[in-house]
């Protein structure tokens, strides 16, 4: 199973910094890991306050002193890979199902686009040359989505497990 699927499976965890700022979604079994060894706590939902039993329903664990390593985990790898991955190398250009070989600038660098995650988009390569140096508008092509951020998806999931926590 590719891993952008597993990741909305449900059964990865989310890991959160001693602030409660979701950082990352890492594999169950490396969670358990971090538990047992005492790197990583249980977090209940509903409360947020540590649970006893790991084995219990684990969405939420806590780092208390991960904070620092979260931040260069995130920032790791070429932005370009990390692109192409978010948008599960597929054209983002609407109406083309195509697999993406290039990573396009939404707003071109020669009009003031920026090499950001809100500004670049995986592209075939068909699309990216025919719109060439101009922006979606000018080049009356549109974007299936929306480009984010590296943890938007993090963020909902995080949200919607709190929500459903304090639901029950
Ligand atoms: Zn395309």
């Amino acid at each position: 199973m590719p891993p952008h699927l597993d990741r909305h499976s449900g059964s990865a965890v989310i890991a959160v910094d001693r602030n409660y700022v979701p950082m990352m979604e890492i594999a169950r079994r490396k969670a358990i890991r971090a538990v047992a060894t005492g790197r990583a706590f249980v977090l209940d939902p509903a409360t947020l306050e540590r649970h006893g039993d790991f084995r219990a329903a684990m969405s939420l664990i806590i780092y208390p002193h991960a904070q620092a390593l979260a931040e260069s985990k995130l920032l790791m790898g070429r932005v370009e890979r990390r692109v192409m991955k978010r948008d599960h190398h597929t054209c983002q250009y609407e109406g083309c199902g195509n697999r993406a070989t290039t990573v396009d600038h939404v707003i071109p660098i020669c009009q003031g686009g920026r090499t950001t995650w809100q500004n670049l988009v995986a592209a075939c390569l068909s699309c990216n040359q025919s719109k060439g140096g101009r922006t979606p508008e000018q080049a009356s092509m549109r974007l299936k989505r929306i480009p984010r951020g590296p943890r938007a998806h993090l963020f909902e999931r995080f949200e919607a497990i709190l929500k459903e926590a304090s639901a029950a």
